[in-house]
């Protein structure tokens, strides 16, 4: 962008005391940290992001609604934002995924603004590709968007899964719907590594499955060979499936949705893994924990994945005593030598205080436990080293005793 040209871009001062972040790469400016910004750009808009004195900092697409009022695009000021741009970016990201060995069937090529990408996310299962536009500016961009990825990717349908509550934030209607192809199947039938699945891209929980425990699962997995096995928060029977698989003498699975409950019986049957081995508890983990508690019930490994219990840094109070209740219960359930494969996919809580929550737990329950395993989410859900809170996903592997 030279010349003349550069003025048809509306200016974004920062304030001197907020510039830091953006020199260090971060790619948000927090509504707080703008001085001033000439006129009223639309949503979407991009904007030159410039210092106090007025200086050059980065492109950035604004978000008139949001408390994230702009998403950087690009440092380099010769940067046009333009859907050749995005090509690029996008291909970097599948280029990424190769170069680490991820070529499964069903993956994460798309992870936001760990790809550069503020607000998109696209995931791929066998043909076809889910993606959530989350954010203003990727809304905008929406059509050049999809059409870059059909070219790159090759999937053949395209499906839009935009019923996220954060659109709210960002003043954008929630939606979902084929964007391109023919509509998905009801349940998008997957073979990976000799195990089926199938995914509800249309009904499931995010894009349909939780791609981001894909090594935890394989890894728990394998610890839990002749062991008898409580696998809460379920979902479709991601962790409980590989514990059969890897000859688990029982597990037991708590959800409270009935659809992911039957998802995970199908998972089982169709992959010829023996019934009897399985009990399925649709209820509240909270209480379904208590009620095992006192029953005097106990496991060899139990798994705790549970939803977003603080989705931002406001909720961490609340959010840390759910954890605490639960990981507190689950030591108790515990046989001598268990392990406990605990995990918070929170933004809003750091690891270390995740343990610290773990470590009052383990207290108040009155057991020794050391940390066997650090986990953390899959490679291809990209942590990029300059935003941090792309790095959500957090997991101890636990034994007591
Ligand atoms: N472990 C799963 C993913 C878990 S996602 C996998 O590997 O695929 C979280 C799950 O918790 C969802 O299926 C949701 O239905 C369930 N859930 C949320 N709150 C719950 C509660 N209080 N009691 C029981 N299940 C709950």
């Amino acid at each position: 962008m030279r010349g003349l040209e550069l003025t048809k871009f509306k200016k974004l001062y920062l304030k001197r005391d907020r510039e830091k972040p953006i020199k260090h790469y971060h790619p948000w400016i927090f509504s707080g940290a703008i001085k001033r910004v000439d006129g009223e750009p639309f949503s979407g808009e991009t904007v030159m992001v410039v210092d106090a004195d007025g200086d050059f900092l980065a492109w950035g697409a604004y978000s008139p609604e949001s408390q994230i009022r702009v998403r950087i695009w690009s440092w380099v000021q010769g940067q046009e934002i333009t859907p050749e741009y995005f090509r690029t970016l996008i291909s970097g990201a599948l280029k990424y995924r190769k170069r680490i060995g991820y070529i499964y069937p069903m993956r994460r090529l798309i992870h936001g603004e760990s790809d550069g990408l503020p607000g998109l996310i696209a995931d791929q299962y066998a043909d076809v590709l889910v993606l959530q536009f989350l954010s203003s500016g990727v809304e905008f961009w929406k059509d050049d968007l999809i059409q870059i990825l059909a070219e790159e990717t090759d999937c053949k349908t395209i499906f839009e899964r935009s019923d996220v509550e954060v659109r709210k934030l960002e003043g954008l209607p929630l939606r979902t719907g084929t964007l391109s192809g023919p509509e998905p199947a009801n349940l998008v039938e997957i073979e990976e590594n000799s195990i089926k699945y199938w995914i509800d891209v249309a009904n499931g929980h995010k894009t349909g499955y939780y791609l981001d425990q894909r090594e935890n699962r394989r890894v728990i997995g394998e610890l839990c060979s002749g062991k008898t096995v409580l696998d809460c928060f379920s979902y479709s029977g991601g962790f409980s499936l590989q514990a059969l698989i890897n000859n688990a003498k029982s597990v037991t699975l708590i959800d409270e949705s009935e659809s992911a409950l039957a998802l995970a019986e199908k998972h089982f049957q169709e992959n010829q893994l023996d019934l009897d081995r399985v009990t399925a508890q649709q209820g509240d983990v909270f209480k379904v924990l208590r009620k095992f508690r006192d029953q005097a019930k106990s496991f060899d490994v139990i798994i705790l994945d549970p939803p977003k219990f603080a989705p931002t840094a406001s909720h961490v109070e609340r959010a840390a005593r759910g954890y605490k209740d639960i990981n507190l219960l689950a030591f108790k359930l515990l046989n001598p030598g268990g392990l406990l494969a605990t995990f918070s996919c929170s933004g809003g809580i750091t690891r270390e205080f995740f343990l610290r929550v773990l470590s009052g737990a383990a207290q108040d329950a009155k057991v020794n436990a050391r940390i066997q395993l650090h986990m953390g989410q899959s490679a291809d859900h990209s942590s990029n080293l300059y935003f941090p809170e792309g790095n959500y996903l957090k997991g101890f592997g636990i034994r007591v005793g």
